[in-house]
């Protein structure tokens, strides 16, 4: 049943994968009729797409939800709608808890988002999580909500890795991916509707296709995006460090389409704690595949997460962890503190770690990465690049920013050019001329006549 011209607005939390949750309910919801509005206060209905990942997105998310819940009393909504992970986790206590939610909606049952809306409007209570199979296709609609030259593509969903921090697996449910044909027609869509810069996001990209065809086929898929005209970047975003397989990275090295960037969690550097953590695969074998990938793609960057504080981990573990970083010295590192998750098996672990000493940890390692990674801006410093061009600055409208291959959107650092003010979605050479912790300075080159393609990084 098509409605008339009932609002809603949707928030979308957490990480890039519920993004794309978002933007197919989105795409449902117009389909049913409704018309999407960026403004609560003018919505009938509002969706909030929850994260649960750690305690922290969950604060972030009931505090959102409760923010959102006082529109019903101020403005014209009627319908407040809880989706996605913590939807999935905390069903009967958002209800119980929060009278304003007027619904839940499971991180598999978001397709039924439409007719989820349509109740709640009419004033029912509903409670809609069941096991978390779904997953999209090229033929569902899709309001893709990111700039029109760049889009993300969940090429698998759930995980089967089993991390013992972790609960995605029990959020998500197992692995699953698209077949190539998917999400190769999906890329084709994209790149027709003026998408130059496609991302792949999966829980465990290395693992795509394990399921479907036997074997991970990640390497294949990049080869066939790689066919389509238009598309300028593919860049592979939660790559697993043991399952970087040679073939994966002669394909980064040798398509010129790849982005030269790898994105490796590895989450810690002690062989204890990796164990603990249920993670595969040892500090050396973490050295080994770094090594790898700077033999055969001498321009990569590499970026990784850790988590301190895990249980069990002394300061001489710390320690061990710092000197990896300081051995290793990638590009970019993310540092986060353990955070306890009810039903996972690291939460029921002994030897505990006091939150001020987490806090402490995290702040060290930090600060060890910050210096690391300005030193290695800084080499960057008189390089050419070739830029994606993202717009004005937010800060200041004499500002242009932009990436190159190295910078991730919403993750890494900027670009910011002052010289020259090219289009949004423009790719223009860029000369770096100065650089900070995260953010670079670079100035416009002229285009070379006749130049096709990306260079990537250039000496200059
Ligand atoms: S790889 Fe580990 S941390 Fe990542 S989603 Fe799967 S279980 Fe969680």
């Amino acid at each position: 049943m098509r409605v008339m011209n009932e609002a809603v607005a949707l928030i979308s939390l957490g990480c890039a994968k519920n993004l794309v949750d978002s933007e197919v309910m989105a795409g449902l919801l117009t389909g049913a009729g409704y018309r999407m509005t960026p403004s609560p206060e003018e919505a009938d209905a509002i969706v909030v797409n929850t994260c649960a990942f750690i305690g922290e997105a969950q604060e972030e998310a009931v505090d959102t939800i409760l923010a959102l819940a006082k529109h019903k009393e101020a403005a014209r909504c009627r319908a407040l709608v809880v989706a996605g992970c913590l939807a999935q986790r905390f069903a009967s206590e958002l209800l119980a808890e929060i009278p304003e939610i007027d619904a839940v909606v499971g991180t598999g049952d978001f397709p039924q988002i439409a007719d989820v809306v349509r109740r709640a409007l009419s004033g029912e209570r509903v409670r809609l999580v069941g096991s978390p199979c779904y997953l999209y296709d090229e033929n569902t609609s899709r309001a893709v909500s990111t700039p029109p030259y760049t889009a993300y593509i969940k090429i698998a969903e759930g995980c089967s890795n089993r991390c013992s921090y972790c609960v995605i697996p029990d959020l998500r449910g197992p692995f699953r991916s698209r077949p190539v044909e998917s999400i190769v027609a999906e890329a084709r869509k994209l790149a027709r509707g003026g998408a130059k810069e496609l991302i792949l996001i999966a829980q465990d990209t290395t693992r795509y296709g394990e399921d479907v065809y036997g074997r991970p086929c990640l390497a294949r898929l990049l080869r066939e995006i790689c066919k389509i005209d238009g598309l300028r970047w593919v860049r592979v975003l939660y790559m697993y460090p043991t399952r970087v397989t040679d073939e994966l990275i002669e394909v980064m090295a040798s398509e010129a389409k790849v982005c030269k960037y790898v994105d490796l969690p590895l989450q810690h550097a002690d062989d204890d704690i990796l164990r603990a953590m249920n993670r595969r695969g040892t500090s050396d074998d973490a050295r080994e595949v770094i090594a790898r990938l700077r033999r055969a793609i001498p321009d990569v960057t590499i970026r990784s997460t850790f988590i301190v504080g895990f249980p069990g981990e002394t300061e001489e573990k710390f320690e061990r962890l710092i000197g990896f970083l300081e051995e290793v010295r990638l590009d970019r590192v993310g540092v986060f503190a353990y955070s306890p998750e009810s039903g996972t098996p690291a939460a029921r672990l002994k030897g505990r770690v006091r939150a001020r000493v987490k806090e402490r940890r995290r702040r060290e390692a930090m600060e060890v990465q910050r210096a690391i990674s300005r030193e290695k801006n800084g080499t960057r410093v008189g390089n050419v690049y070739d830029v994606l061009i993202e717009g004005r600055s937010e800060e200041s409208d004499l500002v242009t920013v932009g990436r190159s291959q190295a910078e991730a959107p919403e993750i890494d650092g900027l670009i910011y050019i002052g010289n020259e003010h090219p289009d949004p979605g423009e790719f223009r050479r860029v000369r770096i001329i100065d650089a900070g912790d995260h953010d670079l300075v670079g100035e416009v080159l002229p285009d070379r006549a006749g130049e096709e393609g990306d260079a990537g990084s250039l000496q200059n």
